[in-house]
């Protein structure tokens, strides 16, 4: 008998088929069921049954826990569609001898784009200029007056895959100046366009633009605060597109009312989808995507 893939969220054709070869597919997607990612959503019940009756399950955001692990007792394997593995409970896996594999890389360059992207749209005030002409307030177009990014610093959080891109792209493409801090880099790694910072405190303080490219983990939890948000310098702008739980977003909708940022363009959030309640949908020169940065058909062709 072949074997039972739970699929939980779409993912491209060619992983689809290339996996029907060899196991039944489980895609509720494709009998136009949408399956909540959180264990207590409404109607999440049969879809954690079908979790539990797996050999193999293939996630997106679909939140695998310590309990479905445990009541899982044919599952060999679990498959990250994507990086960052938060949402699969690692240790639990770890302990039961499951693996647990992800596509490093396959979504880096579209990331990088993203980031670059929401740089640019921030530097050159793109969303409130285009609301403006639509929503017909625009009489006065000097006031949105941007700023060049050649020359400016970008200070990355993390020079892993996707801040390597991001840092080529910035400082080949665009002229910036890349400083990085990133505690697991070796003494002598390559680190491209990107000079290495010794403290996150010295890149945050000289840094005219800051992205973030860490992995969400108890040391990156909050790992831009209060305290952090102070350091950076004033006019300071700010990109995260790798996990919503790396800021404090009432730390950081403070420093956005109070003007000391220059503004924050973000795909991730705390709470995802992200409340159309919530104070960051109201603070000033906010821009917000919805966890879109991995989205294009190349990357998700690549994943899959
Ligand atoms: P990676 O593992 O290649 O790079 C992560 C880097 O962060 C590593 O070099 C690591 O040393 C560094 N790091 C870890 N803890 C740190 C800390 N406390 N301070 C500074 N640096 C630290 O991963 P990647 O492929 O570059 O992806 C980065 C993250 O981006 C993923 O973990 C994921 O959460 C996020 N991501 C988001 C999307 C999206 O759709 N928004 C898509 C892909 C990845």
């Amino acid at each position: 008998m072949k074997p039972t893939v739970f699929i939980p969220e779409p993912i491209a054709s060619p992983g689809v088929e290339l996996l029907r070869m060899y196991c039944h597919c489980r895609t509720p997607w494709e009998e136009g069921v949408t399956v909540p990612a959180e264990p207590d959503a409404a109607g999440a019940a049969p879809h954690r049954a079908a979790f539990r009756d797996a050999d193999a399950a293939l996630v997106r955001l679909f939140e695998v826990g310590a309990e479905d692990i445990r009541n899982a007792p044919r599952l060999k394997v679990i498959a990250k569609h994507g990086v960052g593995v938060d949402n699969i409970d690692c240790e639990a896996a770890t302990s039961g001898g499951l693996p647990v594999v992800f596509t490093p890389g396959s979504n880096g360059r579209t990331v990088a784009e993203h980031a670059m992207a929401l740089m640019l749209a921030l530097s050159r005030q793109i969303y409130p200029s285009s609301h403006a002409i639509r929503s017909g307030t625009m009489e006065d177009r000097n006031r949105f007056q941007g700023v060049e990014l050649a020359g400016k610093k970008l200070g990355l959080i993390g020079l892993g895959r996707i801040g390597s891109r991001v840092a080529g792209i910035a400082s080949g493409g665009f002229g910036m100046k890349v400083r990085a801090y990133d505690p697991f880099l070796r003494p002598g790694s390559t680190t491209g366009a990107a000079v290495l910072e010794d403290s996150l405190e010295a890149l945050l303080a000289g840094a005219d633009f800051i992205s973030l490219h860490v992995p969400l983990s108890d040391e990156t939890h909050h790992l831009i605060d209060q305290e952090r948000l102070k350091l950076m310098k004033p006019g300071c702008r700010l990109v995260n597109t790798s996990r919503g739980p790396v800021i404090d977003e009432a730390a950081l909708a403070e420093a956005l009312r109070d003007g000391r940022l220059a503004g924050a363009a973000l795909d991730v959030f705390e709470e995802e989808p992200l409340p159309a309640d919530h104070p960051l949908c109201r603070t000033p020169n906010t821009l917000l995507t919805p966890h879109i940065s991995g989205l294009t058909d190349s990357a998700l062709e690549r994943a899959s």
